[in-house]
């Protein structure tokens, strides 16, 4: 299986190529030239398959054979061997209607663990098979950044410097980044705010000459190692709400949490596939650019909210473009006409049949901050069960689109011990997890920078070329 660009301007790729590029060469995004189709035969016997097997099997469908069997199945088991729960990512039940998929049992407590965690042994495994220098560029507003050094950290082969605003992320964040004190691993805490961080990034991947001289590799969500890591536990919980339900008469919604739209597409991806998932609900916060797209057909960015769930606090979904190329029926040279419209400051509109066919494909809801509280305190109370405020948006959305004669799998991308800056706006005190708990008496190891591209300049060459700067 090759890889191509949504924008139709890079020759066809290999998988690990494909990985290795990140963002395609021409601005677009990266998609396999043909999805696979998965059988009713091979749903089945995929039905009782534990996580890492079925990891493993929808994996081999898009790797071509560039990974053997014996390797792939080494990194899997590297990879789930940090997560809390045995089943990796278990589904439950909260009411007949209500079933949540726990994404956060990795090291970070964060759904970004479960594609991440991969990635880091990936890189690893391309770094040690192929010869290749990796050195991992990021900027984060929190999750990102905690759940990538921790899949990198201690890895031959690989380096990584994440930028995170400094102060302007969550405590559980912050610790989790800069307690790592691992000779690979450099923080990088800038005076700014996320899109100050995000710009140093973006100018210094545009300048080739720096990107290839220091073979630097991203880790966002446009890879799509990510994506396809992610689609794991789509097939994942479909089956395992169908064992739990006990009758396959319900059909089987979901309801994701969303931002960037990558998780999301991976539900796509997975439906495209041949899962047959009723409803893909996207879920969103204040910063309801999806929403409004759903709804009316009108893509564009609005202002900033600032609200409980930051990492759903973003205005253009990165990912987005991938849906827009499947949309367009394949249509490269349409995908370049729009996306060259939005960065022209201009939205983009879609109308019609194309809008009729969105809405038969994606549902979407915003909660707002109040209502996204209110949900946490009911749950509470109801059943005991604490959500964390992302996890609430996707709840409100499976409240408001879950009908007679089906049931929801309502994505649960964060632990609230992470977010607890909202939880304790309820009064609820929780307990936190002892791997939470104890990061606040270990030291802290980060430089503190000015907003200034130069000194991240000096920073990663002095990081690459051996040591750091300063950590203090
Ligand atoms: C990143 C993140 C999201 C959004 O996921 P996307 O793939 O960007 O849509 C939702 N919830 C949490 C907790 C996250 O960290």
């Amino acid at each position: 299986m090759n890889y191509i660009s949504t924008r139709g301007q890079v020759e066809p790729k290999g998988f690990i190529d494909t990985v290795l590029m990140g963002l395609g060469e021409d601005g677009g995004l990266m998609v396999p030239e043909q999805i696979p189709a998965v059988s009713a035969e091979t749903l089945d016997r995929w039905k009782t398959l534990p996580f890492r097997e079925l990891f493993i099997e929808i994996f081999s469908l898009y790797a071509n054979d560039e990974i053997p069997q014996e390797d792939l199945k080494q990194l899997v088991d590297a990879s789930y061997a940090t997560f809390r729960d045995p089943e990796v990512t278990p589904v439950r039940k909260l009411n007949d209607s209500l079933y949540i998929l726990e994404l956060f049992h990795g090291p970070t407590f964060a759904f970004k663990d479960v594609a991440l965690q991969f990635m880091g042994e990936f890189y690893s495994y391309v770094s040690k098979t192929r010869g290749e220098i990796i050195h991992i560029l990021g900027a984060t507003s929190g999750d990102t950044g905690a759940a990538a050094i921790q899949g990198v950290r201690g890895k031959e082969g690989i380096k990584i410097c994440i930028l995170h605003p400094h102060g302007k992320v969550s405590k559980v964040q912050e610790l989790q980044m800069t307690t790592v004190n691992d000779e690979n691993v450099l923080n990088l805490s800038v005076h700014g705010n996320f899109d100050d961080c995000q710009r140093i990034i973006k100018e210094l991947f545009s300048d080739l000459e720096f990107k290839s001289k220091h073979h630097l590799r991203a880790i966002n969500s446009i890879n799509f190692v990510r994506i396809l890591a992610q689609t794991v536990y789509y097939f994942y919980a479909y089956f395992q709400a169908e064992k739990q339900m006990g009758d396959d008469s319900k059909k089987i919604n979901v309801s994701v949490p969303s931002g960037n739209f990558g998780n999301i597409f991976s539900g796509f991806l997975a439906k495209k596939m041949g899962l047959p998932i009723n409803k893909l609900i996207i879920a969103t916060n204040e910063n309801n650019i999806l929403e409004r797209f759903v709804t009316t057909g009108e893509y564009q960015p609005g202002e900033f909210r600032k609200t409980h769930s930051p990492s759903m606090d973003i205005q253009v979904a990165s990912n987005f473009e991938r849906y827009l190329y499947y949309l367009l029926d394949e249509d490269a040279f349409e995908v370049s006409k729009y996306m060259q419209q939005l960065a022209d400051g201009r939205k983009i509109v879609v109308e019609g049949e194309l809008l009729q066919r969105v809405q038969s494909e994606l549902h979407a809801l915003g909660a707002t901050n109040e209502q996204n509280l209110q949900l946490i305190g009911k749950y509470r109370s109801e059943t005991g069960y604490l959500l964390d405020p992302h996890t609430a948006c996707g709840v409100a959305a499976s409240e408001a689109f879950t009908e007679e004669g089906e049931v929801t799998v309502s994505f649960a991308t964060a632990h609230p011990a992470k977010f607890d800056e909202a939880i304790r706006l309820l009064d609820i005190t929780q307990e936190f997890p002892v791997e939470i708990a104890e990061l606040i008496a270990k030291d802290q190891y980060q430089t503190v920078i000015d907003n200034d591209k130069a000194e991240v300049t000096r920073q990663l060459e002095a990081f690459f070329a051996g040591g750091k700067v300063s950590q203090a």
